[in-house]
């Protein structure tokens, strides 16, 4: 833990026991003055003065839960314990920089978001979205990347402390509803091909990370090599987000040739034959697209908007800020020609700079 952390922590438990009771009592608040910590004694206890009573257990205010660790204590088991679900152990951990913590040590547990931006003195937040493609045994071309090297990736996210979060929760934070683990990454796969079933989804599920398939509908069923629609139906049954991709993965920019009637024709096909189709077979419509090539101009963000998209993706090789517009997401592309360490570089999240 970094002493400054060490530091707020010990802050906090001496403003918590200063101004809250504890937390066993402290569902019934008195208009009477709190009574003085050495009261319940029992009278044969001649209480002295200053009581050396030692503190109690959990400290709590609307904001926070301190408590102090029994032995083997984990981000996960406190969380379990005092949030009421293992998986916001993230938000332990981010706050103390800590994942596991010694008996008698002061932990202290946020019960809310703390940070909805990302923004600190020193700089902010920014989240990778990946963007992959296919798979196969061995990689091929740059968009194929071979299994093992895709299984290796994903091992090292879960080594290296990422949290893979939903694209959904990532569109939550850029709303600034909603707070994200400091180390958050997203997965997004292109197309909607058979080999995610097969290469991607097993390491995925292991591991314990979501994954959106952005799939362009002409594609979907239309070969040995595409999932089809029942396919997909499966993957969000087990979690897995779909969303759309255009109908036939061509750029949406408007053509030099193109007239206005032609183009608004055209994106009318293009935009809004994936959410026909979504709500037929997957029972809702898709509120996410991904641009075919990444490909989006100022003509096209109207259009995007009135068909009712509420966030798109491009291929521009960066994390997001909090502040990125909500049309124009950036993701990283993985190659096949990437090394491990290459691999890291599309990892950033946090963007340094000096904002006092
Ligand atoms: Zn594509």
């Amino acid at each position: 833990m970094s002493s400054r952390r060490a530091l707020l922590v010990a802050v906090l438990v001496t403003l918590l026991a200063g101004a809250c009771a504890p937390a066993t009592v402290s569902q019934t608040p008195t208009a009477e003055p709190p009574a003085p910590k050495a009261a319940p004694r029992p009278p044969a206890a001649p209480a002295p003065a200053v009581a050396a009573e030692p503190l109690p257990d959990v400290f709590e205010s609307d904001d926070f839960v301190v408590v102090v660790a029994r032995g083997g204590e984990t981000a996960e088991s406190l969380a379990a314990r005092h949030l009421g679900d293992a998986g916001k152990a993230w938000m332990i951990e981010d706050f103390m920089g800590a994942r596991t913590f010694t008996a008698g040590q002061h932990v202290a547990v946020p019960k809310r978001p703390w940070n909805l931006t990302g923004v600190e003195a020193g700089g902010y937040q920014i989240v990778p979205v990946l963007c992959y493609h296919n798979l196969g045994v061995e990689s091929k071309g740059r968009l194929l990347l071979a299994a093992r090297q895709f299984e290796e990736q994903m091992r090292y996210l879960k080594a290296e402390g990422y949290r893979v979060v939903s694209l959904a929760d990532l569109v939550q934070w850029l709303h600034l509803r909603q707070q994200l683990p400091r180390k958050a990454v997203v997965l997004t796969f292109d197309d909607g091909y058979k080999a995610f079933r097969e290469h991607a989804y097993p390491v995925l599920k292991e591991l314990g990370f979501s994954a959106t398939l952005f799939v362009y509908t002409d594609y979907v069923g239309a070969g040995r090599n595409a999932l089809s629609w029942d396919d997909l139906k499966t993957l969000a049954a087990e979690g897995f987000d779909i969303q759309a991709h255009s109908k036939t993965h061509g750029d949406l920019r408007r053509a030099a040739a193109e007239t206005d009637v032609q183009y608004a024709r055209r994106i009318d096909a293009e935009l809004g034959e994936p959410l026909r189709l979504f709500q037929r077979h997957l029972g809702r419509r898709s509120p996410f697209l991904a641009y075919p090539y990444g490909r989006v101009d100022d003509a096209l963000l109207p259009k995007v908007r009135e068909h009712g998209y509420v966030a798109a993706f491009t291929v521009r090789r960066e994390s997001n800020g909090a502040f990125v517009p909500l049309l124009q997401v950036h993701r990283s592309q993985i190659y096949s020609e990437m090394t491990l360490a290459e691999f890291a570089k599309n990892l950033n999240v946090f963007h340094d700079e000096d904002l006092r």
